[in-house]
């Protein structure tokens, strides 16, 4: 009998998580952390968490599963699900694009050739815009209600590290106001200031593998307040942009929607069946975790998960 995504998600135990774990590790070693942020800079290099959650109260877990870590990108496909939510698709995208990108994140030379317009929310460009759509007088009531929104759609507990806040904030943010500048330049939005700040406190927004992996289960499964279409448009912009120039390479590897944060998480989506969430805080040149896609790959083989698995 051909079994599908979900029963091949809900078969995998612990003790196929555990497989994995020396050689995981291992490919860890060949990431780096990254030093633009000086507080991610010193974290244990070798942490290591998986979880697979098939429904809001089953879940697999192995490693470092209590161990927060700051969501930093991840929060772009939840952000841009709230904005779906709450302002609607034509809000979203008239403004921002679908398109992926060849240039990194926070490529300032991508959005001066597309004259400021953000190509796509899943790289900081797009963000910041989305970040300025976010309801609230201030950022920190910005935040604010994308967090509560997330705890209370995903059942998960996010919080605000404020220490992560401040050694982002103690670097000035360079680039980041760069893109800020020119979205602004290009009519897409007004205050620098309260801009840049907001997307700094949602992309230090924190949580366990647990947390991250509920907050997926927000487009893999029917929910009673998220249309199938916003579920839809999330996870193709994913599967498109959500690894930045690697998402094709990706795309043909895994076969999943997934998304990548600076901190070395990493969130898969199994349409219908669930979410894999990884952490393991070592990445490549592209911002993606070595150890998380090593990890990932492995189990879409093993268990057939790919979206194009035909047999
Ligand atoms: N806050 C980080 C930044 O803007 C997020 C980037 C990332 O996770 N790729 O640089």
């Amino acid at each position: 009998m051909l079994l599908n995504a979900h029963n091949h998600l809900k078969s995998i135990t612990t003790d196929h998580l555990q497989q994995w774990l020396t050689a995981t590790q291992l490919q860890a070693q060949s990431g780096k952390l990254p030093t633009y942020i000086p507080v991610l800079s010193q974290i244990q290099p070798d942490l290591l968490a998986v979880t697979i959650q098939t429904n809001s109260s089953s879940s697999v877990e192995l490693g470092d599963v209590a161990k927060p870590f700051v969501l930093m990108s991840l929060i772009k496909p939840f952000l841009l699900l709230f904005l779906l939510v709450r302002v609607g698709h034509e809000a979203v995208f008239s403004r921002v694009g679908i398109t992926p990108s060849d240039q990194s994140f926070h490529s300032i030379a991508q959005l001066s050739s597309d004259r400021g317009r953000p190509r796509n929310p899943m790289i900081n460009s797009g963000a910041i815009f989305l970040a300025s759509l976010l309801p609230g007088n201030s950022p920190t009531s910005r935040c604010e209600s994308l967090r509560y929104w997330l705890n209370q759609s995903a059942g998960c507990n996010l919080i605000l590290d404020e220490e992560m806040l401040s050694s982002v904030r103690s670097l000035g943010n360079e680039t980041n106001r760069s893109i800020a500048n020119l979205l602004k330049c290009a009519g897409y939005l007004d205050d620098i200031d309260l801009v840049i700040e907001t997307y700094n406190q949602i992309c230090c927004l924190s949580g366990t593998v647990v947390d991250l992996a509920r907050l997926g289960l927000l487009i893999a499964l029917p929910h009673p307040i998220i249309s199938f279409q916003d579920q839809h448009i999330v996870n193709s912009l994913m599967m498109t942009c959500g690894l930045y120039e690697s998402s094709s390479e990706y795309a043909m590897r895994i076969g999943l929607p997934i998304k990548s944060g600076v901190s070395g998480g990493l969130i898969a989506i199994v349409p219908k069946a669930g979410a894999i969430a990884i952490y393991s805080p070592a990445i490549d040149e592209t911002g993606n975790s070595v150890g998380g896609l090593f990890l990932l790959e492995q189990l879409v083989h093993v268990h057939k998960l790919s979206l194009f698995q035909t047999g």
